[in-house]
């Protein structure tokens, strides 16, 4: 494992971040929308929340995949997030996708996809989304337990099945074998039933939890997986797909992590053998960045202290976009975009060192006490109301996961900016 992670690092990691360009052009997209909005003045709505996705970021991490990860076919984990652009990007890098609902399907299909690129990877299935996707020609799909098996059986007897397996999840951020995958004493018990109902498993899937940070956990899954594969033998199932699931991150994590997977799928699953994945995160976590506005602000003066901070009011909060507190253990970082008359981009830390820092705790704008984004901010500027700020890395179970509690929406502009050449002539940007 340790000489699988120094190989790594001596391969010299990741495919050249096209960063610089893509700050610059995302910096132009913010600057250019804020500019236009004069918040004394605007109809309402107008001053909303907006992203700025770069879908240059999702190639790029495309391109890094097929270089880490040659033999694993991506499908796209739509869940994460159903952004349209990002969706046709993919048809066009022809990606496959893991679909997890009925409407996930009909988005996909509508964009001409052939559904045998499709997998219904949801083991506890609606069976009225299951009759839809049978009808509409979705065969792969998954399963961990006998009543899936039943309904299978009843509903699509023809489809392509995964079964999936239990992993060891526990250094993930959100935890998924707690509710699905079928332990290795079960699934002798599945593969016969499996048999007998005169069903068809074609592959192993598994998924090491969302945001992992053991990236051995992969080693133990494709250890497991090989282990069901002879079992399935056993019962005249030929299996020919193992589904490695998601859990990759697209920071640098992602080069340790796809080499200890690419090694244990040299020694664990037979070449003849297909792989795919179903990454959501490491696609587009890093690819779209939002902007707030400032919409109220209550002083707090601590007379004792002698000192002055400021709880800020964001037009976004934990029940929207920011979805991703609650539901992602996420920490997003506020930044300032526009602060007085001085709109800027890229202010980084430089400047922050100042002796003069300001205190600014960060809430959304509904009425609950528990939409709250950041307790403790330093900023040097004195930030009111009109000022916006903007946070990075906002792909990822954001949008997807916001409501619209208290009546705010939950439908965010997104402007779209392209940072690789490569990804514009795909899309026509
Ligand atoms: N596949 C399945 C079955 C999932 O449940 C999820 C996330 O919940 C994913 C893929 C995507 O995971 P990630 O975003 O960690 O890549």
């Amino acid at each position: 494992y340790e000489a699988i992670i120094s190989k790594d690092i001596s391969l010299g990691g990741v495919v050249d971040h096209g960063v610089s360009k893509a700050k610059e052009l995302i910096g132009h997209a913010l600057k250019s929308r804020v500019e236009t909005i004069d918040q004394n003045t605007c109809e309402a709505g107008e001053e909303d929340a907006f992203f700025v996705a770069d879908l240059g970021e999702v190639y790029r991490q495309h391109l890094r995949w097929k270089k880490n990860l040659a033999r694993v076919k991506p499908h796209y984990a739509v869940k994460c997030n159903p952004d349209p652009q990002v969706l046709r990007l993919l048809n066009e890098l022809g990606c496959g996708y893991d679909c997890a609902s009925k409407a996930e399907i009909d988005q996909i299909l509508e964009m001409g996809v052939d559904p045998s690129r499709v997998i219904y990877a949801q083991p506890c299935k609606t069976k009225s989304h299951l009759r839809h996707a049978a009808l509409k020609g979705v065969k792969q799909m998954t399963f961990d337990n006998i009543d899936e098996l039943y309904k299978i059986k009843q509903i699509s007897p023809d489809a392509e099945l995964f079964l999936r397996i239990h992993t060891d999840d526990s250094g993930s951020l959100v935890r998924l074998s707690q509710k699905y995958g079928a332990s290795l004493d079960t699934t002798a018990e599945l593969l016969e039933l499996a048999k007998k109902l005169g069903l068809n498993v074609v592959g192993v899937a598994f998924h090491i939890g969302s945001g992992a940070t053991d990236p051995k956990a992969f080693l133990k899954a494709c250890q497991d997986a090989r282990f069901v594969i002879d079992q399935a033998a056993v019962y005249g199932f030929e299996i020919h797909t193992v589904d490695v699931g998601g859990g990759f991150t697209g920071d640098k994590t992602f080069e340790p992590f796809s080499a200890v997977l690419a090694a244990a799928l040299e020694v664990y699953i037979p070449p003849h053998i297909r792989v795919i994945g179903e990454p959501g995160r490491y696609y587009v976590g890093t690819a779209f960045t939002i902007a707030c506005s400032v919409i109220a602000r209550r002083t707090v003066t601590d007379a004792t202290l002698g000192t002055t901070s400021y709880m800020l009011y964001l037009n976004d909060g934990v029940y929207g976009n920011f979805s991703s507190i609650m539901y992602d253990h996420q920490h997003p970082v506020p930044m300032v975009l526009k602060a007085g008359n001085d709109i800027k981009y890229d202010v980084r830390r430089s400047g922050y060192d100042t002796p003069s820092m300001i205190e600014y705790s960060i809430w959304g704008p509904t009425c609950d006490g528990l939409d709250h984004i950041n307790s403790s901010v330093m900023f040097p500027e004195i930030l009111d109301v009109g000022d916006w700020l903007y946070f990075e890395d906002m792909g990822a179970y954001t949008k997807a996961s916001a409501t619209r509690f208290n009546g705010f929406t939950n439908s965010h502009e997104v402007i779209y900016i392209c940072s690789e050449p490569g990804a514009s002539a795909l899309l026509g940007f």
